[in-house]
């Protein structure tokens, strides 16, 4: 059965061709876009989109792994940490019923809850947040890179990409289907986390200008 206003909204919008340049597929229901890239769009924030495996950032992760490393004992890479975990943790207690979701709205509890059981234990069984925050701030490093192309089409993007991040960790039998809250986990993460993100990449950026002059001084002129 299909409702009027519905039915309505798909005269008025519906039909014609996807919006994106040389497609040319017909349009997704009252999307401006074709079923493809209509989906791309719901999944990744763009209709052009796409996930960025590990892969592609290697460099980035080994660059911001050094500075995590080196700064263990930082306060500012453990109360990234801590924000991580008091993440997990609140989420299982909102997801039980155990805290009121009103008076600690932490998004997409329900997904969130399912971290830290199989995914997250270091060879030792104790839950280990570095390795998912290096990937965070990795990504991020590679998306101050590539943000505008192909690979990072715009802001909107790089929030869906971090929020994947994280739920990559969750169950995977949750990760199937259009509805994984990827824009809100990534926004909240980019809220809380933005400021210790770009320093890791500004101290990346400091590490990689001091070899540049490094080399350049060795090319100085001897007296
Ligand atoms: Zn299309």
């Amino acid at each position: 059965m299909v409702s009027p206003l519905w039915q309505h909204l798909r005269e008025k919008y519906g039909g014609g061709q996807c919006s994106i340049p040389g497609c040319g597929a017909e349009r997704f229901e009252i999307s401006q876009y074709c079923q493809k890239h209509a989906l791309k769009k719901q999944y990744w924030g763009h209709p052009e989109a796409a996930f960025v495996p590990l892969s592609y950032y290697k460099t980035e992760i080994l660059e911001v792994t050094k500075v995590i490393i080196k700064n263990r004992q930082h306060v500012s890479v453990n109360a990234a940490l801590n924000f991580l975990n008091e993440y997990i943790e609140t989420s299982k207690r909102v997801a039980s019923g155990e805290l009121p979701a009103n008076l600690f709205p932490v998004p997409a509890p329900e997904f969130i809850m399912s971290i830290g059981d199989s995914r997250l234990l270091n060879k030792n069984g104790i839950r280990d947040l570095e390795p998912l925050l290096i990937r965070m701030a990795g990504l991020h490093l590679y998306c101050d890179r590539n943000e505008g192309g192909p690979n990072v089409r715009d802001h909107n993007h790089r929030i869906h990409l971090m929020g994947h991040v994280l739920l990559w960790y969750a169950k995977p039998s949750r990760l199937k289907g259009r509805g994984i809250p990827r824009r809100k986990v990534g926004a909240y993460i980019y809220e809380n986390l933005s400021k210790f993100l770009i320093n890791v990449a500004r101290s990346v950026g400091r590490e990689i200008e001091g070899a540049i002059r490094f080399q350049k001084v060795q090319e100085m002129d001897l007296k």
